[in-house]
Parts: C-alpha cells; structure tokens; sequence
C-alpha cells in the first residue's frame, strides 16, 4: 500500500511530467512541416550519375516520386485544393466530395489532401489502369469507379470520348446529391439520378441540393490552370533554385500537360534561351501536334489497330485532345521525342541495374528523351538537362514492372537498347 507521503510525491512528480510534456514544442519552420501538405515540394534534384557520365552532360532528375502521395500530381492536388477552397468551392470539414477522373496518380494526390482536409473523395478511372493504384486509392478511403463505358476514355481522350460531359456523365449517379462545381462549370444534380444540368455560362444551376450544404467539387485537372500554376510557382522555381539558373534544357512528358507548360514558361521567363522538349510515347497525338502542327497523322495511325488511341504501357504521359494545360505548353515546345515502349522499358531497367534508381514509366520516358536530344544534339559536355521523375516503380508492380505482363504484350525487356544509344556516335 501508499503513503500519503508517497502519494504526494507521485503526484507532484506526474505533475512536473505531464508540465514538461504539456510544454508546446516550438516547431523550427525550416525542420518541421505542418501535416502532410508540408510534404508537398521542395524535391530533391538527383544526378543521374550513370547517364551523365556516359553523355558527357548533367541529366538531372527532380524527384517527384519523393512527395508524400508519391508523385509529382501532389502539388497540382494541392493547389487545386487550395483554390477551390480560396475560391469558396470547397469547405473543409463539411463533408465535402471532390470528383477526379485520372489514371491514378492524381486520384491518390487529392485523396491524400482531401483525408486531411476532412473530403471525400470519388475517383473515376480507366478499367486497365495498373491495380496497385486502386489499392492505394482505397486505401486512402476514395471511392472508385472503374466502370467507363469506353473505359479509356479518362486515360487518353479520344477526341470523340472525353469531353468533359462525358466524364462527369459518368460519375452521375456519385454526384447526386451534391451541388458539383468546377472552375470551369457548375451544376446541380437533380434528385432524378439520371439526369443532369450543365451550365453553358458556367454560373451555378438550381440553387442547392436536398441535403443543402454538402457540396461536390470536380478538380478537372486536364482544364484547370490551378495545374499550371502549381508548376509555375513550384516546379520552376525551384529548379530554377537549385540549378543556380545553369540549366539548359527541360524535358518532360505530357498526360494534362500541367508539368510541361508551368515548368517550362517559369524557366522561359527567366531565360528564353532555355529549350523546352516532351517525351511522348507511342500513339499520342503530342509529337505529330510539336512536329507538324497536327495531332493525328492518318499515316501513322492507319496502320494501329484502333486509331488516335495511345495503346502504350507506360501510364500518365501521353493525351489526344487539346486541354487548356497543353495549349498553355504549345508556345513553348521546341521539340518533341517519340519514345516506344521497348525504349521505356530498357531505360528502366538501365537505371536499376546502374544507378539504384527505380522508376516510373514516365520517368523511363522523359530519361530516355534526355539521351534522345543529347545524341540528336551531339552534346558531349557543358550542358545541364533537368527532366521529372514523376513516380517510382511500385506504382507499375501489375504492368511496366511485371516482366511476365511485358512478355505477353510483346514487349522486349532488353538493356541493350540503352547501351547501344549511349555509345552511338
Ligand atoms: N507521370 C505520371 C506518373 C503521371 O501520373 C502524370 C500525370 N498524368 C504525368 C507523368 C504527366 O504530368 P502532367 O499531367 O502534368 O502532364
């Protein structure tokens, strides 16, 4: 049993405890960030040392797959996010639901945000996207429609296929019974789930939903310069930063085009000189729209099996259909590098087996775009190119990193393709 002697004494001391624990830790802005927005940016640039030393030339990577969503898409969920809430489209903690359709990795971004702003989440994807990014998307909670009538629709754009009230038709039946806002449009959905009101003027339809205050917001990111802006105040920047301005070239590929375009006028704007080229891998419209002035060349298209579809395995990049992002990026593309599949594939598994980097398949793409315009270029030293590594490998497990899947698609799996490259003239 206790004394009372002791039982003052233990007292006092929990006291002193719970006084010293209590003690609000004074957080060093520079060491501590708040929440897992604070994760968002300020990546690291990473010397592709295998690359760099074979070419003579700096490749330079920015290491998005370092975000906490794991991606590059984090910091356009976020300024999406931002925006929409500034703006009074979204409020936080009021049961909100915010609606995408993406591949995934801009699905996952907004579900990250939106689990600590207190959304939810509704995600409308292709049916073939690779699986690991349903499981993480709903491991983060987002509801997932993988059901698209023509289910490539969100991934590349058929012209005929993704305008934009085909997708948010789609997701009808999530949106009821939320007032659903864009930056480009709002609506109402009405309580007959079937049916729904655009805005042509974009002012808002009806006045509120049965519930009243929930309210749905679609990111559209494809459409939304919140997009370009958030590369334009961050991804510039700060390889504007880290580079000390000696950069020369930015090379990137395009799904929205948000990457391209922010990155690349931010660093036009403070050196015009700075040449700005896309990675575009096969099918997409891209190169023929940099090349020709075209998006879709009925020569090469003919002969695919279905024509102006992006029938690659590398997710993320590539898009036929002009978005507001891509044609904020046009004026500033000085050129463009077709990269197939085969090519992707060996690049990744170049950088694996020299530099312990395990990457993306559009992170393959843009690297092999960087060797592409050095040899096309004939740079041997003196020059710094700075690319994207938009995700890591463990988002491609069930597709670009499943040799068997590869096998079955026809795809070779063959390093030699690199070491060829690189040692040609
Ligand atoms: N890589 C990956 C893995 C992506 O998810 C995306 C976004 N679709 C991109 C690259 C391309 O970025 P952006 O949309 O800015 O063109």
């Amino acid at each position: 049993s206790t004394s009372f002697a002791q039982y003052l004494q233990q007292r006092k001391l929990k006291r002193q405890i719970s006084k010293f624990t209590a003690r609000p830790i004074e957080l060093r802005s520079d060491e501590v960030v708040r929440g897992v927005a604070g994760l968002i940016g300020n990546t690291p640039l990473v010397r592709i040392n295998s690359l760099s030393d074979a070419l003579g030339v700096e490749i330079l990577g920015k290491a998005e797959f370092l975000n906490p969503g794991g991606s590059v898409k984090d910091r356009v969920a976020l300024q999406m996010i931002d925006d929409a809430e500034r703006r009074g489209l979204l409020r936080p903690h009021t049961g909100s639901r915010i609606f995408e359709g993406t591949v995934g990795s801009t699905g996952i971004s907004i579900a990250t945000i939106a689990r600590a702003r207190g959304y939810d989440t509704t995600i409308i994807m292709p049916d073939d996207v690779a699986a690991e990014k349903v499981k993480a998307l709903e491991a983060l909670g987002a509801e997932v429609e993988r059901n698209l009538a023509r289910q490539r629709a969100a991934k590349f754009g058929e012209p005929d296929s993704i305008d934009k009230s085909d997708l948010t038709c789609k997701t009808h039946q999530h949106l009821h019974p939320y007032t659903f806002e864009s930056p480009s449009q709002s609506m109402l959905v009405t309580s007959a789930p079937q049916h729904l009101e655009f805005d042509s003027d974009g002012s808002e339809v009806g006045s509120g939903s049965e519930q009243g205050e929930q309210r749905g917001f679609f990111a559209d990111q494809f459409e939304n310069k919140s997009n370009f802006d958030a590369h334009f105040a961050g991804t510039g920047p700060e390889i504007w930063r880290q580079t000390s301005g000696r950069v020369d070239t930015f090379v990137a590929g395009a799904g929205t085009g948000g990457t391209v375009a922010g990155t690349g006028q931010y660093l036009k704007s403070m050196n015009e000189d700075i040449y700005v080229a896309i990675a575009d891998p096969e099918g997409s419209g891209l190169y023929n729209k940099v090349k020709y002035g075209v998006m879709f060349d009925r020569k090469e298209s003919e002969g695919t099996k279905r024509r102006h579809q992006v029938d690659t395995v590398v997710e993320g990049i590539g898009i036929n259909r002009l978005t507001q992002n891509i044609e904020l990026a046009l004026p500033i593309l000085d050129d463009a590098f077709r990269i197939t599949d085969a090519e992707a594939v060996a690049m990744s598994r170049y950088l694996v087996k020299h530099d312990g980097l395990f990457l993306g398949s559009s992170s393959a793409c843009n690297l092999m775009a960087c060797v592409k315009l050095v040899k096309q270029k004939g740079w041997t030293e003196g020059k710094t190119i700075v690319t994207i590594l938009c995700d890591s490998g463990t988002r491609h497990y069930s597709k670009f990193w499943n040799d068997d899947y590869l096998r079955k698609a026809e795809i070779p799996i063959d390093i030699q393709i690199i070491e060829d490259l690189l040692a040609s003239p």
